[in-house]
């Protein structure tokens, strides 16, 4: 019996989780961006913080859109009905 490939994969492993990495410089983003908290982008919505400017970007649109769900559910409603064709706007 052959025992090759035993040296082909070789992985790189987060010491601070159980991820693995083919590659050193991708396991390094992964530290920092998951371990190091290199949060530079602050939500100013709420407390949260994100690593890139894309993620907090998506998160904003997440967030508005959660709100505007929650509208239009009838869970939040300042106290004017936003819209009086808004589901549970009793007329
Ligand atoms: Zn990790
Ligand atoms: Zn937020």
């Amino acid at each position: 019996m052959e025992t090759f490939g035993v040296l082909c994969e070789r992985t790189f492993k987060c010491d601070q989780c159980d991820a693995t990495f083919k590659r050193k410089d991708t396991l390094n983003v992964h530290i920092q961006v998951v371990h190091d908290g290199h949060k530079k982008y602050k939500c100013d919505l709420c407390e949260k913080a994100f690593v890139t400017p894309s993620v907090l970007k998506s998160h904003k649109k997440m967030a508005v859109r959660r709100v505007l769900f929650l509208v239009a559910a009838g869970v939040f409603w300042s106290s004017e009905c936003l819209s009086r064709s808004a589901a549970g706007c009793g007329r």
